[in-house]
């Protein structure tokens, strides 16, 4: 399980687009979080797959 291998993982920006960008305290442009490829958490979903609903 990792960033690199997750549906949400934008590879040329190295951010994660799980959810809508957002500003931080102060600023006034809404940014993605950036991670690392070898990051990962626990909305991971592999590319291609669907997030599964309990
Ligand atoms: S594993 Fe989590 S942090 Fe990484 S790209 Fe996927 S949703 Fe984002």
């Amino acid at each position: 399980m990792q960033c690199a291998k997750c549906k949400f993982f934008n590879d040329s920006q190295s951010e994660c687009r799980r959810y809508a960008p957002s500003p931080a305290e102060g600023d006034k442009q809404a940014h993605w979080p950036n991670v690392a490829s070898d990051d990962w958490c626990g909305e991971f979903v592999a590319e291609g797959e669907e997030r599964k609903v309990a």
